[in-house]
């Protein structure tokens, strides 16, 4: 029997019918809910396995929070989320860039800015900047009882506290109160490689499997031996259920579980939040302002704390594009405001540290408000202080019938695409060894 094929016909078929009863020859499949990296690494791995699966997608597409945007045009394409390769030494994603020959800029070889209340610091200003950051990996560890990143920075003094700040919000898109330096620790390291077009290059790797896109899971009955999930198109029957929305969705209650999900599953998922790491692009006429000369990327700071510090990306890959990267509550507040609020707001800044003909070259934005987005609910998983262990809590199958995935779960490699494929695939193989496949 062709597998592969009999796999396929399942994806593709199952939804196609008015009752979507998700039965096989062989039983019922398995459902893998969420087509991100984790979902579809989940998915690669059954069908490799040669077991029957169906993938479900809420959205109009794949890739999830790995999504390359061209909506401001060809040659304005950027990475709404995630575009660096993180601790590439390991991550499965650095070897298939390499393979499909995605351009790649890695990280230390671009020239910064730093800009305070609109001027170049001073010496004095980044000499403070560097003391903070070199004295902050000492401090982020538990020694002893796990608490906040801002409490653990404290102790290293006001230079630190900011070095925190800036930390939290412009990598973890947290405010540093609300993120477990016990958890922090643990995430792994390693070189950044930024690729042009992460998304396009998650999307395009997986590009074979079938997807039922539009497809949103309501409901998850695992009263019964398999798993019913209800969705806008129909129930689906299955034997197991491998559920990788993000843990940002399943707090927010928008999947009804029943019956209700473990205490301790319940628990953990209230030991993790989701931090607002959000990119607003501003595409800028290249005839009118060339960002190509004022250097890679500029950190815009205000030295009484009055604005949120900006990361802007100047012409990333040659595009006339001026990405803005913020995160922690400034972030959600822009997120909440709409996008016409914050192209606006963003462009100020920008005006602000280039002069008002940057502003006259604007022609476009785009918010990528992972925050207000119903199928994300944020940029990524961040373990509250005193939750270090709710990752690995989710991991934990659910009736052996119930397994969630994705980058919460991720273990050192949580918070990023490289996490989210080692999970999918760790879920596709734990389920399979529960059904003797
Ligand atoms: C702004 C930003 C920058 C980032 N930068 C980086 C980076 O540089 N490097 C890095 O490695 N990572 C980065 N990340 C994180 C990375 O994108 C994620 O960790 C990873 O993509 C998560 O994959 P996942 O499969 O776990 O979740 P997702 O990609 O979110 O996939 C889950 C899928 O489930 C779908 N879904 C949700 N609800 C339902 C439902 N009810 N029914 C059906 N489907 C549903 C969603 O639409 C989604 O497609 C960034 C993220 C953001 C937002």
């Amino acid at each position: 029997m062709n597998l592969d094929r009999r796999s396929l016909l399942t994806g593709s078929l199952l939804l196609a019918a008015p009752n979507l009863r998700a039965a096989t020859r062989d039983g019922p499949p398995i459902v893998v809910v969420g087509a991100g990296a984790a979902g579809l690494a989940a998915a690669d791995t059954l069908r490799r396995a040669g077991h029957a699966f169906a993938l479900i997608e809420a959205r109009d597409r794949i890739g999830g929070r790995a999504f390359t945007d061209r909506s401001l045009g060809a040659d304005c394409a950027f990475d709404a989320g995630a575009q660096y390769i993180h601790w590439a030494e390991r991550n499965p994603w650095a070897p298939i860039a390499k393979a499909a020959g995605s351009r790649i800029a890695v990280d230390g070889t671009w020239a910064r800015t730093l800009l305070i209340d609109g001027r170049p610091a001073t010496d004095a200003e980044r000499a403070s900047r560097r003391a903070g950051f070199s004295g902050l990996d000492a401090l982020l560890t538990p020694n002893g009882a796990d608490r906040s990143i801002a409490e653990a920075a404290a102790i290293g003094g006001p230079e630190a506290v900011q070095a925190a700040g800036g930390l939290a919000r412009l990598s973890l898109g947290e405010e540093p109160e609300r993120v477990s330096v016990a958890d922090y620790d643990r995430l792994w390291s390693g070189a950044d490689l930024w690729v042009d077009g992460y998304g396009a290059l998650v999307a395009s790797h997986f590009a074979s499997l079938p997807v039922a896109l539009g497809t949103i899971a309501e409901g998850i009955d695992w009263s019964g031996q398999g798993v019913r999930i209800a969705t806008n198109k129909g129930p689906l029957e299955a034997a197991a259920v491998i559920l990788t929305v993000p843990v940002g969705v399943l707090g927010a209650g928008t999947i009804r579980f029943a019956p209700a999900l473990p205490e301790a599953v319940e628990g953990a998922l209230q030991g993790l939040g989701m931090g607002a790491y959000t990119k607003v692009a501003l595409r800028l006429d290249p005839a009118r302002f060339d960002l190509r000369a004022v250097g890679d990327a500029v950190t815009a700071a205000r030295s009484d704390g009055a604005d949120q510090t900006i990361y802007f990306e100047m012409a990333p890959f040659d595009r006339p594009l001026a990405i803005a990267n913020l995160g922690g509550d400034g972030a959600r507040e822009l997120c909440t405001a709409g996008e016409a609020t914050a192209v606006a707001a963003m462009t100020d800044r920008l005006a602000g540290i280039l002069g008002n003909t940057a502003r006259e070259a604007v022609t476009g934005g785009r918010l990528a408000g992972w925050w207000t987005d119903p199928f994300a609910r944020g940029a990524y998983s961040v373990a509250r202080p005193g939750h270090a262990d709710a990752r690995e809590a989710l991991r934990r199958p659910i009736a052996d019938r119930v397994f969630l995935a994705g980058e919460a779960l991720g273990d050192g490699g949580a918070m990023t695409v490289g996490g989210a494929t080692l999970d999918g695939e760790r879920a596709a193989r734990a389920v399979l060894r529960v059904l003797g496949s």
